[in-house]
């Protein structure tokens, strides 16, 4: 796949250039890697137009027809897996192994929902009166506005693409500035499936215009929006000026439970391994490790441990010694994590391996990092940290620990390790998150429901939930003229 072959957008099946373009940055550099097209308002509503148009006929495809170019596109994705996971690594950073791994999970989610597509049903009610029958069916809801991050910027792209066009919907997706490139070669290999042109779209460009072209157009029945609470709350005040039917993905704040009975070696090995993927830039990624007193040293010796041995550089590079730990997306990020850090510091926070840029590169690095002595007045515990840093607190029982979560206004998700069963519903049941891992921190599967609760947002993605985020409900009355007909 070519470097030039991604300087565009797509509309109505056909490449669109414009003549303004908006710079790509590789983050392990530093450095400009290719221009996008920095499209407006004039391109949006030609995907609107083009996705208004193509709606017609998709919504009336038989769930299979439509399947068929689901289907192709997942094993295009796949037959390209690697060139893709190279797009990402470039202007995402994440290594390589990750950047693979996304990408088939990109083409896991296109076949379930591809599948899922075939079980949307209706159903029948009985009537009031004898002559009076009710069925329910369920609908495409029309055209939509997908709206999505950088940090996993192939994977969101088709966790929503997928279910709203296995729905009978059409889209325009907007993917972020950061990351706009993946986007356009995940589109490339859906358009090679022949998919009718206007079906899905894509645009790049100016946030805020394309975000506002969206929202104002009637013929845009919903948005589907996965990224920071503070747009995702502008958003949704936005929404309601049309009452137009909008879900929210957003930020997380996830607190990693330890108790004095879990197996402290499975919990510091998920731990890190969740803290620490895509370089804690993971909206369900752990935010706080609380470990019970009783087992506090212990556990922070083998999360240190661990993390020592984390390899940070470049995610580009292949070759049988990867590294884990690849630079955070941009220099904002970079400077984020090091005030959180300073703030933590100043208010007693101890650092015990890591705290700094690696130094030794134009990149945004930054060295994965452990911090004791950590209270909650400190402003990573209340924000999301989204850098490689975990800070570890101590609590005494189940009560307190519950209290300490329940002043987050994130409810993303939220994890902890025991091996009392009876505990494992009672604090599943207690803390307020849309999401629970019990013994593990891996959360992303197809057939779940993927979301969060209080300022995580509003809907699911994953699962038949995910569809039903794409489907409008209709009630038909039937009146009979005669039910008897000499019966
Ligand atoms: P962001 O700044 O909110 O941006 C997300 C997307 O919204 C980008 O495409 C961005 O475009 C666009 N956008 C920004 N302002 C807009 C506006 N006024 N109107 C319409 N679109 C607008 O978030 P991010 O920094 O890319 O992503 C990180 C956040 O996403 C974190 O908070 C993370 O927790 C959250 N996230 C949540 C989930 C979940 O499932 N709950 C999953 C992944 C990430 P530009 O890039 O052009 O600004």
């Amino acid at each position: 796949m070519e470097k030039t072959t991604l300087n565009y957008l797509w509309i109505n099946g056909e490449k669109v250039s414009t003549s303004e373009t908006l710079d790509v940055i590789n983050p392990a550099t530093g450095e400009v890697i290719d221009q996008v097209p920095n499209g407006g308002e004039k391109e949006t509503k030609l995907a609107i137009n083009a996705a208004y148009e193509a709606f017609k006929p998709w919504k009336k495809f038989t769930p299979k027809k439509r399947e068929s170019y689901l289907v192709k596109w997942a094993d295009n994705l796949l037959e390209n897996r690697d060139e893709l996971a190279a797009i990402l690594t470039e202007e995402q950073g994440k290594p390589l192994s990750e950047s693979r791994g996304e990408i088939e999970g990109c083409a896991t989610f296109i076949r379930w929902y591809a599948e899922e597509g075939k079980r949307v049903y209706g159903e029948v009610i009985t009537g009031s009166n004898e002559n009076q029958r009710i069925s329910v069916i369920k609908q495409p809801v029309g055209v939509c506005g997908l709206i999505t991050p950088w940090n996993f910027p192939g994977a969101m792209v088709a966790r929503k693409t997928a279910p709203a066009l296995a729905a009978g919907c059409t889209v325009v997706v907007k993917p972020a500035s950061e990351t706009p490139r993946i986007a356009i070669a995940i589109f490339e290999q859906l358009m090679k499936t022949g998919i009718p042109a206007g079906v899905a779209n894509l645009v790049t460009g100016k946030a805020s215009v394309i975000g506002e072209t969206l929202f104002e157009d009637r013929r845009v029945k919903k948005i589907s929006f996965t990224g920071s609470t503070e747009i995702g709350k502008q958003l949704m005040k936005r929404a309601a000026d049309q009452v137009k039917r909008i879900s929210l993905e957003l930020g997380g704040n996830a607190p990693a439970i330890v108790f004095p009975d879990a197996n402290l070696d499975l919990a510091a090995e998920r731990i890190v391994d969740n803290k620490f993927e895509n370089c804690g830039q993971m909206c369900n990624g752990i935010n706080i490790i609380y470990a019970h007193e009783e087992i506090k040293e212990k556990l922070t010796e083998k999360i240190v441990n661990l993390v020592k041995e984390l390899k940070v550089g470049s995610g580009s590079v292949p070759g049988s010694d990867p590294v884990q730990i690849g630079p955070l997306v941009n220099e904002a990020a970079l400077k984020n994590v090091e005030e959180l850090l300073q703030d933590a510091k100043a208010k007693g926070a101890t650092v015990l391996t890591g705290g700094e840029r690696t130094g030794d590169s134009k990149g945004y690095f930054f060295k994965p990092t452990v911090l004791s002595d950590v209270t909650l007045d400190m402003k990573l515990t209340q924000d999301e940290i989204f850098g490689p840093i975990a800070p570890i607190l101590s609590f005494r029982d189940e009560k307190e620990v519950v209290e300490f979560t329940e002043n987050s206004p994130y409810g993303l998700a939220a994890y902890f390790f025991t091996r009392d069963v009876n505990r494992v519903y009672r604090m599943a049941e207690e803390l307020d998150s849309g999401m629970i891992g019990v013994n593990g921190t891996s959360l992303s599967v197809p057939q779940a429901p993927f979301g969060g609760i209080k300022e995580s947002g509003i809907g699911r993605e994953g699962g038949f939930y995910g569809l039903e985020e794409f489907l409008e409900l209709k009630y038909i009355s039937l009146t009979l003229e005669n039910t008897s007909g000499g019966y």
